[in-house]
């Protein structure tokens, strides 16, 4: 008999006794699922066909002889187990996801409609360009509206998320300093950048400095000013910050950094909260990545595909990535170098163009919205973080005073000796059917819960979370039973998980039993 609802693995589901309750391992209609290997029994097919015909091998000996190690089931047997994988799954349509960082905003059904449209949906990049002018619109009009929205001059749009946007602005900074000959190693980061930050950095072969913060949560200028000298390639802020604060400075900051000659790359991952408000080009800033994932709706997480655009400086326009749309009298065309004296296209960043399902559903939302919708985006985001914070403000600490922009920050403080942590709050939330907040991130700030609501949630769905977050709060100040946290979360398909251990040993390939 195949085994297909009882977990048989050792140690995969079976802490505790709730789930042991039913034979199967089932929760009522919550369904377990095995390894997909685990279901395989050799010889089942999913498909009826005959043995191929015997052919002639053009491999010339490569040709592999083992078995490839693919389980053999049913399409019935494939189909279930994703489906049930896939109900387990927390996501935005399901319910209200408020972490930080990370915008996950409602993706608007229109969007979807257009990216399946025939036309675009089954096109490929490598047909001939005279075949897909309409695409090639659809990216040079995304590409004008980034670069009005942002204030810039040019935009890559090929970077396939925020990342690798990063990577992308730093390369094109490279190549601007070795056009001039100039041999510069270190680059600024304040402390509570996003670690991707530091990251591209040191991966393009510099020197990471890290900038402290001040007491108001935004970078200390003097510590910025004194750490600046000729060999400062540039600076990676975050605007508005990782802490959901407006670097107020911002200004002065561009104007320093092009005082020793050096480059200001802007992590724009944040532009949800000042779209139509604020134009990084007015602030100076030289490359900045969009993530169109977040500020733009398209769908993101669980490795879903990201789209990174990043748009650029009159200064760094000519070492951009190729490919470009060109557009002459109608006729769209793609340029692949760019040459401006001694300025020269740093390369590649991937194949083909990017992220087309993106742009598709990034437009779709532009559209949709209009310039009004795009600037209320950014104030009612604004607005429904400031209703979480002030709605929490009497029961957890905001570290930094003031209103925030597009989420609010708390730190750990009013949960000391109460015995139960961020971790914990964050597990209990949970149970209560939400995805817990970003924790512990921003590092500079102690126990940190990050809470982004985004702009599309409703005030009850603010309200029920607000009183979700109040309750455990409570719980934990006054029960003193910090056992009620520590069993969290209690109705979740997997308990409490040791994570040191998946972190520290991860299994990453299964065997069959002998
Ligand atoms: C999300 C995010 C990134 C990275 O973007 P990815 O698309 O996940 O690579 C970088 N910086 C900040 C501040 C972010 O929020």
């Amino acid at each position: 008999m195949l085994n297909v609802g009882r977990p048989s693995r050792p140690g995969a589901v079976t802490q505790g006794h709730d789930l042991e309750s039913t034979y199967t391992g089932n929760k009522a209609l919550n369904l377990e699922t095995p390894l997909i290997f685990e279901q395989g029994v050799k010889g089942r097919v999913g498909v009826d066909m005959r043995d191929p015909k015997e052919v002639k091998s053009r491999l010339g000996g490569l040709e592999r002889n083992e078995e490839v190690g693919l389980p053999d089931l049913s399409e019935p047997q494939v189909v279930r187990h994703y489906v049930r994988l896939s109900r387990q799954n927390y996501s935005i349509d399901a319910g209200f996801y408020p972490l930080g960082s990370c915008t996950m905003k409602h993706n608007p059904r229109i969007n979807e409609k257009a990216a399946r449209m025939k036309g675009l949906g089954d096109i490929h990049p490598m047909q001939p360009v005279s075949t897909v002018q309409g695409a090639l619109a659809l990216i040079d009009d995304l590409a004008h509206w980034l670069k009005t929205i942002t204030g810039m001059s040019a935009v890559a749009m090929s970077p396939a998320a925020g990342a690798h946007g990063e990577l992308c602005g730093i390369m094109a900074i490279r190549a601007a300093h070795d056009a001039k000959g100039e041999q510069r190693t270190r680059i600024l980061v304040p402390e509570s950048a996003h670690g991707t930050n530091p990251a591209t950095a040191a991966l393009c072969g510099y020197k990471v400095e890290s900038v402290p913060a001040r007491a108001d949560g935004r970078m200390d200028l003097d510590a910025f000013e004194a750490k600046l000298g000729p060999d400062v390639a540039g600076v990676m802020l975050t605007n508005p910050n990782t802490c959901g604060l407006f670097e107020n400075d911002v200004k002065k900051i561009a104007d320093l950094i092009h005082s020793v000659g050096g480059y200001f790359y802007c992590d724009g991952a944040n532009l949800n909260a000042i779209l139509g408000r604020t134009r990084p080009g007015d602030l100076g800033v030289d490359a900045m990545h969009i993530n169109l994932h977040k500020t733009f709706s398209t769908p993101h997480g669980g490795g879903g595909p990201g789209s990174g655009p990043v748009v650029l400086s009159d200064a760094l326009a000519p070492y951009a990535p190729v490919p470009f749309v060109v557009e002459e009298g109608g006729n769209y065309s793609l340029q692949e170098q760019v040459e401006e004296g001694a300025a020269k296209s740093f390369g590649r960043m991937k194949t083909f163009h990017g992220q087309m399902g993106m742009f598709i559903r990034a437009l779709a939302y532009m559209l949709s919205h209009g310039s009004d919708g795009l600037r209320q985006i950014a104030e009612d985001a604004v607005l429904n973080a400031n209703y979480i914070r002030v709605g929490l403000d009497d029961l957890l600490n905001s570290p930094f005073e003031g209103v925030c922009m597009h989420e609010a920050l708390f730190d750990d403080s009013t949960l000391k000796d109460t015995g139960v942590t961020t971790l914990d709050i964050a597990k209990a939330m949970i149970d209560e059917g939400y995805h817990p907040m970003t924790m512990y991130f921003p590092l500079v700030v102690h126990g940190a819960m990050l809470i982004e609501p985004t702009e599309s949630e409703t005030k009850e769905t603010l309200d029920l979370f607000i009183g979700s977050m109040r309750h455990l709060i409570e719980k934990a100040q006054t029960s003193n039973d910090p056992e009620f946290f520590v069993q969290a979360p209690k109705f979740a398909p997997r308990k409490r998980l040791d994570e040191t251990a998946a972190a520290r040993s991860p299994i990453l390939r299964w065997t069959a039993p002998e």
